[in-house]
């Protein structure tokens, strides 16, 4: 048999369809062999679909090891199985890539195996439709993201990923020799953003970072997706008006969304609600009257943010942090300099989102950089673009991966990551 160029999804399968003759690709998970005919369990990427096999069809089947991909065609018919409208009574059947046993894992599910184990066979495990769920989740999450931001003028920019200085302070930065001198990998889009908002006005940009941070939590990676925007002209609760924008429209589009029959939205309210907003004073003043004790410009530790995730357990925002706390970039409030223009978007515990006003003043940017002990030589081709008439303007980053955590409700953002990389993942 020819490979067909034509054929149909198990998804497209319907009634209507009875008598057709189709054909379909997919692999192999189920044989059920009852004496002249046998009941083959096959999935493509949209789903399952159920097939039947008798006399020669029978034979050739029952050699065929479980997760091989196959080629059928076939009459549709209507079936008598709970799961299905239609099956499809098999004609023809060719074996296009064999599946060799035994295999690292089983994608079915069926036998659990870890999530290193998983992940040394992750292109085997997206089989497992509830993993790969996660992934075609985050593809349309993007799609939706993309489609608000359009709408609201942004355009979507590419800004290097390989630079030649220190960014945002420089400790967690991986560095590599480029042609004889020292090439770093970018940790953030901050400071080109920050930029093209002088010729763009409004961009974004969603890619890869990368933070030599030797961290082993469930949260951080050593390369993970940013989404990152910076608008101007807009102030930073402006900025959070547009998440708040997007995480009711990602929500919105995913309860409608049909992916097989997994539900996404875990544990999350499905209404346009708005999201709280709540001062960081506000917060350590919460946090001690549970016994969390912090002065104002203490950063909020692992344990306090997981206190704090207990008192607010869904999507909260909380704002003004204290200068000190937040990236030279970062303006502080007029009446009091001591309270910056910035925001971080949680999830119970779990920061998703940080940003803020930026300062547009050279001369006082300058002064930033040296009050955090950087040196400003360093950021000479980033501050001469603030000499040219740089408007005021506010942005942010928000952390694809971890976004996907709460959506797909797991701990390990190692989950929401085809190949994740972290200090002891360099391969697959
Ligand atoms: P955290 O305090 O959780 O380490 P951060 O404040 O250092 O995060 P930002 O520099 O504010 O992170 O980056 C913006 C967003 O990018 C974060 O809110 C988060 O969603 C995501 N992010 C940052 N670092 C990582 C990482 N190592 N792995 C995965 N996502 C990350
Ligand atoms: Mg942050």
């Amino acid at each position: 048999m020819d490979y067909p160029s034509k054929r149909t999804f198990a998804i497209d399968l319907n009634p209507s369809m009875v008598g057709q003759e189709v054909t379909i690709a997919g692999w192999l998970e189920d044989l059920r062999d009852i004496g002249k005919i046998g009941f083959v369990s096959i999935r493509d990427m949209t789903g399952p679909l159920q097939a039947v096999v008798y006399d020669d069809t029978l034979s050739v089947a029952k050699d065929i090891p479980r997760q091989s991909t196959l080629i059928i065609q076939g009459k549709v018919q209507e079936s008598r199985a709970k799961n299905a409208q239609v099956e499809i009574m098999v004609t023809k059947l060719i074996v296009v890539g064999k599946a060799f046993h035994p295999l690292p894992i089983d994608p079915t599910g069926r036998i659990e195996s870890s999530l290193d184990k998983r992940l040394d066979s992750r292109a085997l495990d997206l089989r497992n439709p509830r993993v790969s769920c996660i992934f075609k989740t985050k593809s349309i999450v993007l799609q939706t993201i993309r489609h608000v931001l359009f709408s609201k003028r942004f355009i979507e920019v590419h800004t290097p990923k390989i630079i030649g200085s220190a960014t945002e302070g420089g400790a967690n930065l991986f560095s590599f020799e480029y042609f004889k001198r020292k090439g770093y990998l970018a940790q953030s889009p901050q400071l080109f953003k920050e930029q093209l908002v002088l010729g763009l006005e409004r961009v974004f940009e969603i890619g890869p970072y990368f933070r030599a941070e030797p961290s082993h939590t469930g949260r951080h990676l050593s390369e993970f997706i940013s989404v990152d925007f910076e608008a101007a002209f807009l102030e930073y609760y402006d900025i959070m008006d547009i998440v708040q924008e997007l995480i009711s429209k990602v929500i919105k589009v995913l309860s409608q969304e049909c992916i097989h029959d997994q539900i996404f939205v875990n544990g999350i309210t499905r209404e346009d609600g708005n999201i709280p907003r709540i001062s960081y004073e506000q917060c350590i003043s919460e946090l001690s009257s549970i016994g969390v004790k912090l002065e104002f410009g203490d950063d909020l530790s692992d344990a306090s943010l997981k206190k704090l995730g207990e008192i607010y357990p869904g999507f909260y925002f909380i704002l003004d942090w204290p200068t000190n706390l937040k990236p030279f970039y970062i303006l502080e409030q007029k009446q009091n300099p001591e309270i910056s223009r910035s925001f971080d978007l949680q999830y119970g515990y779990l920061e998703l989102v940080s940003g803020g006003t930026r300062e547009h003043n050279p001369d006082i940017l300058r002064g930033k950089i040296l009050a955090q002990g950087l040196d400003p030589d360093l950021f000479s081709d980033h501050l001469k673009t603030f000499e040219w008439g740089m408007p005021f303007h506010s942005g942010c980053g928000l952390g694809l991966d971890r976004l996907m955590m709460v959506l797909a409700g797991t701990n390990n953002i190692r989950e929401t990551v085809l190949y994740p990389r972290d200090t002891e993942r360099l391969n697959p």
